[in-house]
Formats: C-alpha cells, sequence, structure tokens
C-alpha cells in the first residue's frame, strides 16, 4: 500500500490541461517588479538607486539578517522606479522596476562554481544565501537558513517535496520530468551542505511518469530513494509529508528539525543546481498558467518580477470575464485583486476560475457532522477553533491549537455547509499573534 498521512482529503486534480505540457520560455519581460520581500524574514535592504544600469543576476537587494535571502536583476536595463507596489501575497512592499534594454546581458560576476566535492559545506551554503534561493514550493523560507540547523540538532534526513498536491499545478511536475538531472545534483549539494546520507523524493502516484524519471536517476545512488505516495491532499504539507514517509511525527508548534528531517522542494534544489553550476541566483522559475478562465494553459519558465498580466496575455489572455485570479492553487492559494502583481519566488501557478467556479455560496448552520474533525491532518478541532474565532475567543481557541493549523483548508472544502472554517481560523491566528507580539 502507497504511504500516506493520517486525514486529509481528495479534491479533482485538474491537472490535465498542463500536466503534458514542456516548460516553454516566456516572452522576455519589458518590465520587471522585483520586490524587496519576497521571503519569510526580514526585507532586503536597497543597493540600488534610480537611473542605475543592471544586468542579470545582478544583486539589487542585500538580504542583511539571518532569516532573509538577497533579490536580483532578473532582466538587463535601467531601474526607472523604486516605489512601494502591490504584492501578490497582500498588501504594498517596496520594488524595484526595471525596464528592459532588451540585451538580457548578464552580469559580468556570474561564473560557475566548480564541482560539488570541490566546494564545502559552508562554502556551498553561501552559494545558496547569496544566490536568493528560498523554498519555492510556496513558503518562501530562505534555504541556507533551513539547511543551518543549530548544533544541538542532529538532522539524518533529507525529503525532497515532489508532491505537488495542490490542484491545477504542474510546474514540480515538469521540472521533475525535464530537469531531472538538476533534481539530482541539486540533492547532492544538499547532502554535502547538511551532512547527511540518507535523501527520500516524496512523490504523489497520480505522477507514474515522473516516479519513474527520478527511479531511474538514482538507481546508481544507494542514499537516494523515490517513495511513490498516495495522491491525497495536502500531502506536499511538510509536517504529513515526514509523517508518511519516516513515520515521525513533528510535535506541537515544532519544526522538522525537531525530528531529524530537513525538507527542499523540487523545485529549490533544482535553483540550488542552477546557482552551483552557472553561478546564476535564482531569477526565474516555472509557473503554471492554468484554469478554465484562461485560453491556453502552460507550463512558462518566467523570471521574477514579470507581472501576471504578461503571462496571462501569453497564455492567449482570458476565457471570457474572469470569476477569480489567485496565486498558486485553489486549496492554498491567494485571490489577487491586481494583475500588475509580480511574479515572485514562491509563485508556482496563476489559476484563473471562471465566474461559475468562483461563485461564493453563503454558508448554512453547522449539523455537528464533524466531517471536518474527521479529515483534519492535524487532529484539530476545526469547527470549535472556528466558533472561538466568531466570538472573539482568542485564549480558547488558542488551548485548542490553532496555531497549529496549517491552513491547508481541507476543512472548509469537506464542510456540507459551506462554512469558512479556514478563514476563521486564519482569523484567530492572527489575533492570537498580534497578541503574542504585544506581551
Ligand atoms: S483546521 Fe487547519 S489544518 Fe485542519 S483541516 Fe482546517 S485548515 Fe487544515
Ligand atoms: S464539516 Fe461543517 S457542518 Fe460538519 S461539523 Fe464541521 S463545520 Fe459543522
Amino acid at each position: 500500500m502507497r504511504k500516506t498521512f493520517k486525514g486529509g482529503v481528495h479534491p479533482p486534480h485538474y491537472k490535465e490541461a498542463t500536466e503534458h505540457r514542456e516548460i516553454e520560455k516566456a516572452r522576455l519581460p519589458q518590465r520587471v517588479i522585483i520586490p524587496l520581500q519576497q521571503h519569510i524574514g526580514a526585507p532586503c535592504e536597497l543597493i540600488v538607486k534610480v537611473g542605475d544600469k543592471v544586468k542579470v543576476g545582478q544583486k539589487i537587494g542585500e538580504g542583511k539578517a539571518f532569516v532573509s535571502a538577497p533579490v536580483h536583476a532578473s532582466i538587463s536595463g535601467e531601474v526607472v522606479s523604486i516605489e512601494t507596489l502591490p504584492h501578490p501575497v497582500g498588501g504594498k512592499v517596496l520594488s524595484v522596476v526595471i525596464q528592459s534594454d532588451g540585451l538580457d546581458e548578464v552580469d559580468n560576476n556570474i561564473k560557475p562554481f566548480g564541482s560539488i566535492e570541490s566546494l564545502s559545506p559552508e562554502e556551498l551554503k553561501k552559494i545558496i544565501r547569496e544566490a536568493g534561493i528560498v523554498g519555492m514550493g510556496g513558503a518562501a523560507f530562505p534555504t541556507q537558513v533551513k539547511l543551518s540547523p543549530p548544533p544541538e540538532k542532529t538532522i539524518d534526513t533529507v525529503i525532497i517535496n515532489g508532491a505537488e498536491c495542490e490542484p491545477y499545478l504542474t510546474a514540480d511536475h515538469r521540472v521533475m520530468l525535464e530537469r531531472t538531472e538538476d533534481v539530482v545534483f541539486g540533492i547532492k549539494v544538499v547532502m554535502r551542505a547538511v551532512g547527511v546520507s540518507s535523501v527520500y523524493i516524496g512523490i504523489e502516484d497520480n505522477k507514474p511518469d515522473a516516479i519513474k524519471k527520478l527511479e531511474e536517476a538514482v538507481s546508481g545512488e544507494e542514499n537516494i530513494k523515490v517513495i511513490p505516495l498516495r495522491a491525497k491532499y495536502p500531502q506536499g504539507g511538510e509536517k504529513q509529508l515526514i509523517y508518511a514517509i519516516t513515520g515521525r511525527e513533528v510535535p506541537s508548534g515544532g519544526l522538522p528539525m525537531e525530528v531529524g528531517v530537513i525538507v527542499q522542494n523540487v523545485g529549490t534544489v533544482t535553483a540550488i543546481a542552477r546557482a552551483v553550476k552557472t553561478g546564476m541566483p535564482l531569477i526565474e522559475r516555472v509557473v503554471t498558467v492554468t484554469g478554465s478562465g484562461v485560453k491556453k494553459p502552460r507550463n512558462l519558465l518566467a523570471r521574477i518580477g514579470t507581472p501576471f498580466k504578461d503571462l496571462i496575455e501569453e497564455c492567449g489572455g482570458f476565457n471570457g470575464t474572469p470569476g477569480k485570479v489567485i496565486m498558486g492553487g485553489p486549496m492554498m492559494g491567494i485571490a489577487q485583486t491586481s494583475l500588475e502583481v509580480p511574479v515572485i519566488k514562491g509563485t508556482s501557478g496563476i489559476l484563473v476560475l471562471t465566474k461559475e467556479e468562483a461563485k461564493q455560496y453563503e454558508p448554512g448552520p453547522c449539523i455537528k457532522c464533524a466531517r471536518c474533525v474527521d479529515i483534519c491532518p492535524i487532529n484539530l478541532l476545526p469547527t470549535r477553533i472556528s466558533h472561538f474565532s466568531q466570538m472573539g475567543m482568542w485564549d480558547e481557541a488558542e488551548e485548542y491549537n490553532a496555531l497549529d493549523c496549517i491552513e491547508c483548508g481541507s476543512c472548509s472544502y469537506i464542510c456540507p455547509s459551506k462554512i469558512p472554517l479556514v478563514q476563521r481560523i486564519r482569523i484567530a491566528k492572527g489575533e492570537i499573534l498580534a497578541r503574542k507580539r504585544k506581551k
């Protein structure tokens, strides 16, 4: 039987539109918007000014804090403005706007670093940090920080996340098929940087071609194993992946390192491979542009900073009037209010839903069916926490471990009364954290 975790749901996959479409290079954008914050942690400090000429791969924002990641120019051209602009994760963020000179000239400092064996673990981590690499599955946590656990934590296992359990998204699937060699190279960099000898690549069994391709690629590698996983949402959640593959349970409020594990996304390891092999920092990524609201769904290799509207236009534009545009998938993605927002390092997809698909239903009363409780992968009581949130009972919500909620949305998905459980739990989490900060 396939490995899996407790709970979870089975939303339709909706991956047919792009799962067999090869990655295509998106057109070079005429203008990019590079936010100085694209990661969890401190924003970058600006190191360019309006009027500066920049080249591809040149650093334009320095990540000085430990938990931060620098940002780089993704096209060559001129810095035409530095202003606070809408960000796809919400709100406005100080951003550098670069107008292309059409030359796509690469910064002279971009050079290959040599073989993995010739570089020490510390040198590898420095390359990863300087390349601005963050978790590309959506979380955008600086990778070098993840690879530098405190000395008292022993890491014995690395898990490569190729689950891609969100409906519609196929960027990771295509990366595993088309950049297999880079996935394996990136894994070897991580193994040397962290000093682990045991690596598992977890892939849902709805991607048999990717499982086969990677099994072939690592057949001669004793310490790297491909683990087919049952296709179930949210299989790609870190805690769910760790449990499914190792049987270890990350404690409440804890991180994977508490159980000796580091998880890296397949896109992230290919970015690591590129940084070491060529010296090029993270300036582009694969984005699945899909949904019935877009005419020609595709997997596009897009420069960081490309406005969403450019990629939607490149996919033939909207199919009728769109109902909702989401960054990411339908379960955990973020609804957008502007198409001017740029692709950031964590943009795995742009999903366009039709008006009918995006229709909001009036929530009914809770019928106490307990379905939300049965499927919660964290064993929470979503209905209780949602109730506390509505009543403003933040202490009680915290007692019921609201902060452990991974916001997977499975409870809202399964609820027959269409109660927006995850939205209410998210509000409770925000309030609890705000109160903690004030203390
Ligand atoms: S309570 Fe949180 S973790 Fe549990 S199903 Fe709902 S969103 Fe997912
Ligand atoms: S699934 Fe919905 S209706 Fe059923 S117990 Fe949970 S909140 Fe109530």
